[in-house]
């Protein structure tokens, strides 16, 4: 077999969906963070551009240019042609610099292509002698050919705008060639005169006839508009991203089915063949090289078009082809015959939550909303987007730095996990900050998550004797027979409201929390009342239930454990959460805070629903209002019903 090593690379043209994946982003807003929408949108980097005709000085001929800075034309003062450029024979002609041009043109010619595009090639060219005319400013621009301009790239010409492109601002300084600044930064007052480099920044412009004052990135637009509807240039639309190029050459990853045949040429393999599967007796290399490539067993093969001879793709797939569409597969893992079944998909998809570091915000999430649109397009399926909403967790820091082994801030988890049990890591985890953001590793906040597993702990631990095993949320308003009960069981019914809403609608696991915590805490105050008769037994054990049953999804082994200890025989995890009664949040009583002039002055506990007059009364009979308001005249009493009283007096 000859040694064949092929250049052929694979690429999904993933460019052919650029202006959808820009447009559907708009789809995810809400759903997805806007910092994540705004980097794909950077990713994929849409720009207007323009293609410019410069109608040459004296002739019918044109430059054409193609430009992504429509808004600088009126800074352009010069044009570089690529010195292999068809018109420069035409250009030359009658000019006088016809053999200065040739010398120059066949000298660059004979150069080395490498050495030509180096970045540190010295910038060199000479004047053709012509002119062209620069469509907005009517400027008479100098025609150059120049050593840095490639007759392959784009249009093999360069309209030069020295004040504001890097390359063109050394060649303008080099041959004395003039200079217009068109950009301002904000706050600074650019001259060509003292300029040290080009100003590439943002700006308002200037020196643009019609469109000065406009902030540059507008003027790109209008300014290509204008060239457009005045039959000087056309609108282009320009994307940063580029096409995936998905060959790797290793040994992991899926094959390319795809077989060379000397007489076929490219022949995809036959769906009955596939999948190409990697051979597994293969020898790994020291110096990292593919060892598909110097395995035959592999890339031998029989064409599946004319049967001949022929050999195997032995590039494999990049690994972001496989996340691509996992999750789709996910739905229909046992199904052997196809890669998905239609009425699965339908079912599961989009994923209503998926959850990822903010690392992942271009690559994998781009592609997998390509690889689903692409699908689409196939007829695999019928979906847009992938992901309806999209989580990205924060990091754990160490003294506000990403944690790493170099520079040693590292909490080793496994360490944490023998200390505090894996219980108290992920409560200090989830109660330090919501989900999002990042947070600093802190050994005090491990001591106090570690202090209330131990707290809950003690607090079953405790109970009196001859506790029932009850279910969360299950005891009843005739439980309630004294202020303790009933104030522990609206606790309860609104601790399980607040938790369940603040975990399902915004994974606020850290406020959740801190809900329990206060349960908790009432409960420590009045667990001795409650245990003094059956009735309250009864309330304590509920709300003892509902806190494990909360905190089950945070703590699960201490939560399962003393689950079992009140005497159930189910797994918590294999309960739903607790269903809150609307009932049991309303409260009997209430406490209404009594202001004077703005200062709380009292506090009083009245039945709740009383009303504003009844209300003003009581508040004026305070004992502390009626000190504060003594020799003063009361001149307005506002009184928000349920929330509060305030008295004006002067
Ligand atoms: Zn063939």
């Amino acid at each position: 077999m000859v040694e064949q090593r092929d250049l052929a690379q694979w690429f999904l043209r993933i460019t052919s969906y650029a202006e959808e994946l820009l447009a559907d982003l708009e789809k995810l807003t809400g759903g997805w963070p806007d910092r994540v929408l705004t980097m794909q949108h950077n990713w994929i980097g849409k720009s207007v551009g323009a293609e410019i005709e410069f109608a040459v000085d004296g002739s019918d001929e044109t430059v054409k240019v193609f430009t992504t800075r429509p808004d600088t034309v009126f800074g352009s003062t010069f044009m570089s042609i690529a010195p292999e450029h068809p018109l420069v024979e035409k250009l030359i002609t009658g000019t006088g610099q016809e053999e200065t041009v040739r010398a120059f043109v066949t000298r660059i010619r004979n150069m080395d292509r490498i050495e030509r595009t180096a970045d540190t090639l010295e910038k060199e060219g000479v004047f053709t002698g012509a002119y062209c005319i620069n469509p907005l400013s009517g400027r008479r621009m100098p025609i150059y050919v120049a050593n840095f301009v490639l007759a392959e790239y784009g249009t093999g010409a360069v309209m030069a705008v020295p004040a504001h492109d890097e390359r063109d601002f050394e060649f303008a300084r080099k041959y004395d060639l003039p200079m217009e600044v068109v950009i301002q930064p904000e706050g600074a007052e650019l001259t060509p005169a003292t300029m040290e480099t080009a100003y590439t920044g943002q700006g308002t412009m200037v020196g643009s006839g019609q469109f000065s004052g406009l902030p540059n990135e507008e003027g790109k637009t209008q300014i290509a508009e204008w060239l457009e509807a005045n039959g000087k240039g056309k609108r282009t639309v320009n994307y940063r991203l580029r096409d995936w190029n998905i060959s790797r050459q290793r040994y992991w990853g899926a094959p390319i089915p795809v077989v060379y045949c000397e007489k076929c040429g490219i022949v995809p393999e036959k769906a009955e063949n596939l999948p190409v599967r990697l051979p597994l007796d293969i020898k790994t290399r020291s110096d990292g090289r593919s060892p598909l490539g110097e395995t035959p067993e592999f890339y031998e093969c029989r064409c599946p078009a004319c049967g001949e001879k022929a050999r195997r793709e032995t590039d494999t797939m990049d690994t972001f082809v496989e996340s691509s569409w996992y999750f789709a597969r996910y739905t229909s893992a046992g199904d052997n015959e196809a890669p998905f079944d239609a009425q699965a998909l339908k079912y599961w998809l989009p994923v209503d939550q998926y959850i990822g570091g903010v690392e992942h915000a271009i690559l994998h999430l781009l592609y997998a909303r390509f690889f689903i649109k692409a699908l689409r397009d196939c007829g695999y399926m019928n979906l847009d987007e992938p992901f309806a909403n999209l989580l990205t967790q924060g990091m754990v820091l160490m003294d506000g730095a990403k944690m790493s082994k170099s520079k040693g801030n590292v909490v080793d988890p496994t360490e944490m996990i023998s200390r505090y049990g894996a219980d108290t890591v992920r409560l200090f985890c989830l109660f330090a900050a919501p989900p999002e953001r990042d947070f600093d590793w802190s050994d005090s906040g491990i001591e106090g998550a570690s202090r209330f597993v131990n707290r809950v702990w003690r607090l079953v631990e405790d109970l009196p004797a001859g506790m029932a095993p009850m279910a969360p949320c299950s005891s009843s308003s005739d439980d309630c027979t004294g202020a303790a009960a009933k104030d522990i069981r609206q606790k309860e019914h609104a601790t399980v409201k607040k938790a369940g809403a603040d975990i399902q609608n915004r994974f606020q696991f850290n406020t959740a929390i801190s809900a329990v915590m206060e349960l908790v805490n009432a409960l420590y105050l009045t667990r001795d009342e409650l245990g003094a008769d059956e009735k309250g037994r009864r309330v304590l054990g509920s709300a003892v239930s509902s806190v494990l049953a909360m905190l089950a999804p945070i703590t699960p082994h201490l939560c399962e454990e003393l689950w079992e200890q009140l005497g159930h025989k189910d797994m918590l995890t294999a309960r739903p959460w607790p269903r809150y009664d609307e009932d049991a949040l309303l409260r009997d009583e209430v406490v209404i805070p009594v202001s004077v002039n703005g200062k709380l002055r009292s506090k009083m506990t009245v039945p709740a629903g009383t009303g504003k007059e009844e209300l003003e009364k009581l508040a004026l009979a305070e004992a502390n209002v009626v000190r504060h308001t003594e020799g003063l005249t009361v001149r307005k009493v506002i009184v928000i019903p349920g929330k509060m009283v305030n008295v004006v007096a002067s």
